[in-house]
């Protein structure tokens, strides 16, 4: 089914298939940090980030959150549909972590009053800039329906998830968002949802179950991968 390699991202490679709107997504066990600075490979991160990502998009859709997702292929491949990738990382905050917390000077793990929207223009050359909703609109990157859909699905994105995960004591801290274009307009969620793109903590000992365990060389990595997928699909 695979055809052409399109594409080697930092943790993805994307290949065209026989059907012009359908793309296969393979994952893979590369790991980078600080805008490709630190790299390094978490045995197994592939299959465990296709499998959570499909779980979760399926129980977005089923939700009424439409998604890229059309079927998982294999352990590390999923056929998606094919979109053009709105350039922005949408981030979505609950508890301040990372990059908020060294900006404005909150101690990480501060909850925060109310959840916090951010937008980074996707471009590694740049360092993924901040932007906010006139940059975006003045670099016509979405237009002003195109943002306030991005942005109501984040939010409704952000109330499932936390929902859902608190049940299996995970602390959804942050998350990024990817939201694409089908050929006829509409907005989906693409991408991935995985613990290479969400902070989550353990509700009762807040320790550290995602990508940070690399980046700041915590340790034990491939077991906080496995761990969210154990609670997250029991296995
Ligand atoms: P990066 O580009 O940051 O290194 P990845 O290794 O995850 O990231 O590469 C996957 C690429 O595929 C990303 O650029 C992402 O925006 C893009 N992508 C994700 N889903 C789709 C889709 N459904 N259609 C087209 N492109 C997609
Ligand atoms: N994130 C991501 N890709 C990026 C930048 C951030 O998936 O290129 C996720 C990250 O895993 C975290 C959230 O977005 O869950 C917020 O990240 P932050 O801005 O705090 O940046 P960081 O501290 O990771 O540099």
């Amino acid at each position: 089914m695979k055809k052409d390699l399109l594409y080697e991202g930092k943790a993805k490679k994307v290949y065209s298939t026989d059907n012009a709107e359908e793309l296969i997504v393979d994952y893979k066990d590369d790991a980078t940090a600080f805008n490709g600075l630190k790299k390094g490979t978490i045995e197994g991160k592939g299959v465990i980030n296709n499998r959570v990502t499909n779980h979760l998009m399926k129980m977005l859709e089923a939700r009424g959150i439409p998604t890229h997702f059309i079927k998982e292929l294999s352990a590390r491949e999923t056929l998606v549909k094919k979109v053009t990738i709105v350039p922005l990382e949408v981030i979505v905050r609950n508890i301040a972590a990372g990059s908020l917390s060294k900006r404005l000077g909150l101690e990480e793990g501060t909850k925060l009053a109310s959840t916090v929207l951010e937008y980074c223009y996707k471009d590694d050359a740049l360092g993924d800039p901040m932007v906010n909703e006139y940059h975006i609109k003045a670099m016509n990157l979405a237009t002003d329906e195109e943002i306030k859909t991005i942005a109501d699905y984040s939010f409704k994105i952000n109330k499932f998830l936390s929902e859902y995960l608190a049940d299996l004591n995970i602390e959804l801290v942050d998350f990024k968002l990817e939201f694409g274009r089908l050929t006829d307009g509409t907005i989906v969620l693409a991408d991935e949802i995985s613990p290479d793109t969400c902070r989550f903590w353990d509700s009762k000992t807040h320790e550290k179950l995602d990508k940070d365990r690399f980046r700041r060389d915590l340790g034990n990595v491939e077991g906080a991968y496995k761990e969210i997928m154990k609670r997250l699909m029991g296995e």
